[in-house]
Order: C-alpha cells, then sequence, then structure tokens
C-alpha cells in the first residue's frame, strides 16, 4: 500500500487529524462494552453495535486480520450541544467523508474494515434482529461498539479531541489488508 498515495488524497478532504498505527496498539477494553450496554439507547438496536457485533474478543480477533489501522478525525461546529439531532446531523458529512476513505484504500489494499462512530444511520429503522442488514456494505460498525477505547488510541496517537465550546469530534478507523 501507498501510504502517501493516501494521504495526498486526504489532504483534499477536510480531515481534521490523522495517523497510521499498528493494530496491536489499539485498546480494547470491555468497561467500553460495559458502557455500550449500560448507557446507550442504541444497544441491541442495530447491525453495527453490540451484541450483533460479536464479544469484545472477537472483534479484536476481527481486527487481528488485518495488516494496519488508519485513524482520523473530523470536527464540526453545532450550534447547541444539547441539541442531539442537530449534532447527529453533522456526523452525516463524517460518515461520507469516512465511505470516501475507505473507498481510497480498498483501491490500495486487499481488504478494508471501516469502522466509524456512534450507531448506523442509513435506514430510519434497522432491521436488527429480523433480517439481514439492508446495506452492509454502506453500514459502518461503530468503533466503540467493538469495545475500542477511541479516546485512548488518540491520545496514544498525538491526535487532538478535546475540544471546548460547541465543537463535536468525530472518530473513524479504517483497517487495511495490504
Ligand atoms: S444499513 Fe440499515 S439495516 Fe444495516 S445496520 Fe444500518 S440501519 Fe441497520
Amino acid at each position: 500500500m501507498n501510504k502517501q498515495t493516501i494521504e495526498s488524497q486526504i489532504a483534499e478532504l477536510p480531515v481534521c487529524d490523522y495517523a497510521f498505527i499498528e493494530i496491536r496498539d489499539i485498546p480494547f477494553r470491555e468497561e467500553v462494552r460495559y458502557i455500550c450496554k449500560t448507557e446507550c439507547s442504541r444497544y441491541g438496536k442495530s447491525w453495527s453495535c453490540p451484541p450483533a457485533v460479536g464479544t469484545v474478543e472477537e472483534c479484536r480477533e476481527r481486527c487481528r486480520a488485518y495488516d494496519g489501522a488508519f485513524l482520523f478525525t473530523t470536527m464540526t461546529e453545532v450550534p447547541d450541544m444539547e441539541d442531539l439531532e442537530g449534532m447527529l446531523a453533522t456526523r452525516k458529512d463524517h460518515e461520507e467523508i469516512t465511505r470516501r476513505i475507505r473507498n481510497l484504500f480498498l483501491e490500495e489494499c486487499s481488504g478494508v474494515l471501516a469502522l466509524s462512530t456512534e450507531s448506523c444511520a442509513v435506514c430510519e429503522h434497522c432491521t436488527y434482529p429480523d433480517a439481514p442488514c439492508r446495506f452492509p456494505d454502506r453500514m459502518f460498525p461503530s468503533v466503540e461498539g467493538f469495545g475500542i477505547l477511541v479516546t485512548g488510541l488518540a491520545e496514544q496517537c498525538g491526535i487532538t479531541f478535546l475540544s471546548g465550546g460547541n465543537l463535536v469530534t468525530w472518530f473513524s478507523l479504517i483497517l487495511y489488508r495490504e
């Protein structure tokens, strides 16, 4: 894989920060899964979230099948942090950038798994658990749902994510097989 080719194309996108990382450096934590289970209303409601994505150990094993990973962020200003709908609307732009970066890696690599932020929102009503995912190619599993401590990973890489005021930082993690 040619990292320079990827980096030159990423320079044209509104990506805030990024880093290439080793798979072994990704921190998987049962505590992150516990938060999904106890605090997130999307737990058990989507193919992109637990328990559909498997146990944390199974997620770790899926990630180990790749040669490397690419973490990136986008940042958006929202008028009101209390306005969940307004905040989630800004995620659409991040999801589109994730799709474009996933496609960049697909051109360079033999296999790619893209994990993005929060639960999949492609369909108004997810088919889980009654029928298979309608758009497996468009659905990005949740990075946190995999049990990944994404803020810890960002700190390890020197990626800034603590934003003040009305700034929201969105994360995605692209795993690639060369
Ligand atoms: S693409 Fe649709 S069916 Fe698949 S996980 Fe997302 S919302 Fe659910």
